[in-house]
């Protein structure tokens, strides 16, 4: 619900719509931890802060969430864009129908826009002069509602062709906002794992989100085939990198601590 003693200032909240999607994914029930602590990760890296952090800094956020139906409308409003905009891997957009119940709202820009226009209807902005330094003024835009800059900050992601993507290393899935239809990863880190994941998969089948729990507990699924051995535990990639495996069996370690 929009709060109506507080405003919000749009230019402080320009990625409130990545914000709120990564939120909605790290909130949503679902039994996938290492990914839920891997996206946590990423998010401090962008914002400085943990996701719980967040919320407890950004009590309104939360409290806005709780509006279920106006949040998942927003989401599935993101997920639309980014099938629209071509950006989505196939196979990530299964996982996230299957795993996040995500659904697609529009198919084309034009209903998409008819839609985001319906919520910008509603929204309530205010211009004032605030006097920052000596003579100095800026003219500051603020919103009741950080939804309602959610919806703001879309519609300038469209005016101005930007892309929505979805970062395709195995584990992350992170949100992010691009200028280039090429790029594939949230960030350079991800890019290296995502090599990494690679060098320890392979290109086989073990290569999906399946096996992303991999541990040393996964049995030998057929005993009959004796060729087929549980994948080595430790394996050092090819290219350095100094977070690799850093948050592999995360689960476990969380078990061990009884947790
Ligand atoms: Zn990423």
């Amino acid at each position: 619900m929009a709060n109506l003693n507080k405003r919000f200032e749009i230019n402080e909240f320009s990625d409130a719509f990545l914000i709120f999607y990564s939120i909605w994914i790290y909130s949503y029930n679902n039994n996938f931890s290492t990914k839920k602590s891997y996206l946590d990760s990423q998010f401090k890296l962008n914002y400085g802060i943990g996701i719980e952090e967040y919320l407890i800094n950004n009590p309104s956020l939360e409290e806005e969430m709780k509006n279920e139906l106006e949040a998942k409308d927003l989401i599935n409003s993101i997920f639309s864009l980014i099938h629209i905009q071509n950006s989505l891997d196939k196979k990530i957009s299964n996982y996230l129908i299957e795993n996040y119940k995500l659904e697609k709202t529009s198919t084309n820009l034009e209903k998409l826009s008819q839609h985001i226009n319906k919520k910008l209807e509603k929204i309530v902005l205010t211009t004032r002069l605030v006097n920052k330094e000596k003579n100095k003024f800026s003219s500051i835009k603020t919103c009741n509602s950080l939804l309602g800059i959610a919806w703001i900050n879309i519609s300038e992601i469209i005016s101005k062709n930007k892309l929505v993507k979805i970062c395709t290393y195995i584990k992350c899935n992170m949100i992010f906002v691009s200028n280039r239809k090429s790029s594939a990863y949230c960030n350079a880190k991800c890019q290296t794992r995502a090599k990494s994941h690679r060098a320890y998969y392979g290109a086989s089948k073990k290569y999906n989100e399946g096996k992303l729990e991999v541990n040393s507990n996964t049995p030998i699924n057929d005993k009959n085939n004796v060729n087929r051995l549980p994948p080595e535990e430790f394996k050092i990639p090819e290219e350095y990198e100094p977070d690799f495996g850093f948050f592999d069996g995360e689960d476990n370690k969380l078990k061990i601590l009884g947790s």
